[in-house]
């Protein structure tokens, strides 16, 4: 099937509508990714056709619900070609998923410990790990990075030692696009016997990860990124991992007896379960893989990739304007600023014109610190955007500069 992103684009209702008078420009992708209608329509069918909790009734609706449910969980397997569907954890996103394993990981870790982070990471993945610290008094270090926005594994190799227990780092970084090298990363630390697990909630929207081919421990994202709904997510850990990880939380679902006494807890995937999860959610989250897959992963890079080339060239015509982020391996996202003027300003001026951009730090501010900046201008693109809206930006951004210069 050829790319024809006019058909995709009629998929999505919301890029219909106008936004302050003008059309919509949705270039907030990287924050959340928009839905199409097969992936809302599968949570109305749910809600309206056979909506009943899942794992506990013997009535028909709810052995539906439960299929459904079971089934989405497969289909995410297939996706990460993780080798058993009870190394899938269904979570609430990203950060529920790291909180889940950073919890998991207090007793395993004693004083002289040593964690490492990237110098990139979303806050979602560092401050989980500070409090992982601070109860068990490992130390944290941080692997830096270049002034492109690329990490630098030589200055890693020197922190890696028999003493680092833990590495966690992104697979693409939120704010600067930077792609890491994760397969390197992830060999380099079992050499040390040192566990990895990578945040994949930016990278699942624009790549497909082989979390066996990338032999990593735990591997982190959220649906709502990748064209799935908000409130779901998925935890991939390493069977062995699993068994030995406690659970997080307490409740319904996780248990397999329950005296006063004591709780057994139930197997695989069930013990990381409690309670009644996000049962639509989950279904959408594989119905929106699905859709991804349909559309194939090669052709999304390809037209992302072309937006980027395009969009970097043409934003880099206006005097003044800054890219932060600017390694060879990219995804679609351009954090950008123009001298002297607060991103703020430029990210309101742009929505009155109707363009959706992220300004600020982007819950990454250990970034902003590095260049000195309190924030960025984020444009990132998805692969129902379009060279047109690239234009609109552009001249958006000339407009703002007039105005605010
Ligand atoms: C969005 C994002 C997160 C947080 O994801 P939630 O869905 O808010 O839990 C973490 N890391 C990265 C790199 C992200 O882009």
């Amino acid at each position: 099937m050829a790319f024809n992103v006019t058909q995709i684009r009629e998929d999505f209702p919301i890029l219909k509508r106008e936004v302050n008078g003008k059309p919509l420009v949705y270039l907030d992708n990287a924050a959340t990714s928009q839905k199409p209608k097969q992936v809302i329509d599968s949570i109305v069918d749910y809600y309206s056709l056979y909506n009943s909790n899942i794992h506990r009734g013997v009535h028909t609706l709810s052995q539906e619900a439960t299929d459904a449910y079971e089934a989405s969980r497969k289909k995410i397997q297939k996706h990460f070609n993780i080798s058993r569907s009870h190394e899938v954890i269904f979570t609430s996103g990203t950060t529920h998923g790291i909180n889940l394993v950073a919890n998991g990981f207090t007793s395993f870790l004693k004083e002289g410990d040593e964690v490492l982070v990237s110098a990139m990471e979303h806050h979602s993945n560092i401050v989980p790990w500070q409090m992982l610290c601070e109860r068990s008094g490992a130390v944290m270090k941080v692997i830096p990075m270049s002034e492109e926005g690329t990490l630098l594994l030589d200055e890693y190799d020197q922190l890696l030692s028999d003493r680092t227990k833990l590495v966690f780092v992104n697979h693409i970084s939120n704010s600067l696009g930077t792609i890491n090298p994760v397969d390197i990363i992830i060999e380099k630390a079992h050499q040390v016997g040192a566990a990895v697990l990578v945040d994949g909630a930016q990278s699942c929207s624009h790549i497909k990860p082989d979390l066996q081919a990338l032999d990593v421990d735990f591997y982190v994202t959220s649906a709502h990124k990748m064209c799935g709904p908000t409130g779901i997510g998925m935890l991939y850990g390493k069977e062995s991992w699993l068994q030995k990880l406690p659970p997080y939380q307490g409740g319904g679902e996780m248990i397999a007896e329950v005296t006063f006494e004591k709780t057994t807890f139930a197997d695989l995937p069930h013990k990381f379960e409690a309670g009644t999860p996000n049962i639509a959610g989950g279904i959408a989250f594989g119905t929106a893989i699905d859709y991804l897959n349909e559309i194939g992963f090669n052709a999304i890079a390809g037209h992302e990739q072309e937006l980027l080339t395009y969009a970097t060239e043409e934003l880099l015509k206006v005097p003044g304007l800054k890219i932060y982020g600017t390694g060879r391996e990219k995804t679609s996202v351009i954090s950008f600023n123009l001298e002297d003027i607060h991103p703020y300003d430029v990210g309101t001026i742009l929505d009155k014109l109707g363009i959706a951009v992220r300004t600020g730090h982007h819950c990454t501010q250990p970034i902003m610190d590095f260049y000195k900046i309190p924030g960025t201008v984020r444009a990132s693109f998805a692969f129902y955007n379009t060279k047109e809206e690239v234009d609109i930006l552009v001249e958006g951004v000339r407009k703002a500069q007039m105005m605010l210069s």
